[in-house]
């Protein structure tokens, strides 16, 4: 193995791990945003789950307006709630549940009541919590601070036990682990914010609480009964944070264009020690299935009330990035928390660091793990195969390709880090689309180059940018509807004297 040298200067390498920021009071505001942006923030979370349409609105054209201002492509992902289910009202600012309290559920309660014997009655925004909690299943309360256990059930009620002690409040968020809900998905609320994403042409939408591939069929089709298309009109991401998600990964993983390991939740569905092993296995998945991978949640989550993070939470940001993330995202840490801007900035740093570790080291993503599915390689498979091949053995400095859908992109990016992909489209939603691929930078063209013109097209773009000189090898690869790879491979020596 050769020295460690890892480069310092975040600015010094053109690879790109995406860094996605929820927006939220602490930085929907202009000023922030562009601070965000200028951080290394390049697509912004619109979470659903919080505010209404007029809001999102607000919050967007602000995006828009800095993005273009900055002259930055800047994507947005509109987050559906799904069906996210909360307590109704706790008066008097909530109180303390105790061990082996007497704790009902109560059909229609608008707001928490306290019984003379000691008995707290609650109410929950979903009532079938009283008919589909079975005896022996858990409650949680507050992302699992507050354990409950279901030990009878009445006509209206639904009787549970403390088991974990603690406070709660209005609104706290409820988790059934062990409950199969019958509840109808993409829910009426998925389906407005659905229906506005497509309105207000978002890029992404992530789909909550994903329980399997009929669930992300039933939003497509939902969304392209409102687009009035035969095809999906915006890409969708499934949430992967229910354990009959992970069971089904293999069919949802065929169903979407791409995965978030939504960690918060899932921590809380499942046992906290599983989400490490949950994040490889979903990366092993979406890495087969040539689709991209978000890791969410806590990556930095002491940056909510410290400048800097905990040495843990650096090395949970760069085993992402090992590990084949093609985007880490923060919630809090924007949204709500004292240091946006320095949490994208650290963000940033050590994805600099991490991809360029990733080369001088020849780190190959994902570790030991094998491959989840035997996947028969297509020509496309092929073609991709021989053009890092062909980059690597020709010592390219880096890939071009023109993309208009972002196809050609997406499988070329299943990278290491070792060279840069240039994915050059005319469709300004192709270039803010291709943002969430790891390792690719969608530069916008007025128009495709034909194919006449695309090696000296690609020659200038790359010489723009700084990738390459004179002399030295790029390769393109071309797109050719003739062929059943879609494409060819060009092997190309950049014009002009060595350096000149
Ligand atoms: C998560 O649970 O990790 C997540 C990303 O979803 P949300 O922030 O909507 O809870």
């Amino acid at each position: 193995m050769g020295d460690f040298n890892p480069r310092t200067d975040p600015e010094a390498e053109h690879f790109r791990t995406a860094i996605i920021a929820t927006l939220g009071p602490a930085s929907w505001d202009e000023p922030v945003l562009e601070q965000l942006i200028k951080a290394g923030a390049n697509i912004f979370r619109l979470n659903f789950s919080h505010g209404d349409e007029a809001g999102h609105e607000r919050t967007l054209a602000r995006i828009r307006t800095v993005a273009s201002r900055l002259g930055v492509p800047i994507g947005v992902l509109g987050d559906l709630p799904g069906p996210k289910i909360r307590l109704t009202e706790v008066p008097g600012g909530g109180f303390l549940l105790e061990p082996g309290q007497r704790i009902e559920f109560h059909r229609g309660l608008a707001s928490a009541l306290h019984g003379e014997d000691g008995t707290a009655c609650l109410g929950c925004t979903l009532e079938s919590i009283i008919d589909d909690v079975q005896v022996g299943h858990h409650v949680l309360i507050d992302d699992g601070l507050v354990r409950l256990v279901a030990i009878e059930r009445g006509d209206d009620m639904l009787v549970c036990e403390v088991e974990v002690a603690g406070r709660i409040s209005s609104h706290k968020g409820v988790n059934l682990p062990d409950t199969d809900l019958d509840i109808e998905m993409p829910t009426d609320r998925d389906r407005r914010f659905a229906a506005w994403a497509i309105e207000h042409d978002l890029d992404w939408v992530a789909m909550s609480f994903v329980r399997s591939a009929e669930d992300v069929q039933s939003l497509e089709a939902h969304m392209r009964s409102v687009a009035g298309t035969q095809n999906r009109p915006i890409p969708i991401i499934a949430k992967m944070e229910v354990p009959r998600a992970i069971e089904h990964a293999a069919s949802i993983v065929q169903e979407v264009d791409a995965m978030m390991v939504a960690r918060g939740d899932l921590g809380v569905e499942m046992d906290l020690a599983l989400v490490p092993s949950i994040q490889k296995h979903l990366l092993a998945v979406t890495r087969d299935a040539r689709i991209p991978c978000i890791v969410a949640t806590q990556m930095l989550q002491s940056m909510i009330e410290s400048p800097v993070p905990t040495r843990a939470e650096a090395s949970d940001v760069a085993n992402a990035i090992f590990d084949g993330a093609d985007a880490v995202m923060l919630s809090g840490e924007t949204a709500v928390g004292t240091w946006p801007v320095e949490a994208v900035s650290t963000m940033h740093r050590i994805s600099c660091i991490s991809e360029s570790t990733m080369r001088s080291l020849s780190i190959s993503t994902g570790g030991d793990l094998e491959p989840i599915a035997d996947v028969a390689p297509g020509p496309l498979e092929s073609l991709v195969d021989a053009t890092w091949t062909a980059a690597l053995s020709a010592n390219a400095r880096c890939i071009v390709v023109p993309s208009s859908s972002g196809l050609h992109a997406r499988h070329l990016s299943r990278n290491e880090f070792q060279l840069p992909v240039l994915a050059l489209a005319d469709d300004p939603r192709a270039v803010r689309r291709m943002l969430l691929l790891r390792g690719v930078t969608p530069v916008q063209v007025d128009a495709l180059p034909d194919p006449a013109h695309l090696v000296e097209r690609a020659e200038s773009e790359v010489l723009a940018l700084g990738w390459a000189e004179a002399g030295e090898m790029i390769i393109i690869v071309a797109r050719d509807d003739l062929v059943d790879s879609g494409a060819r491979m060009i092997v190309h020596r950049m014009c002009g004297e060595a350096g000149d």
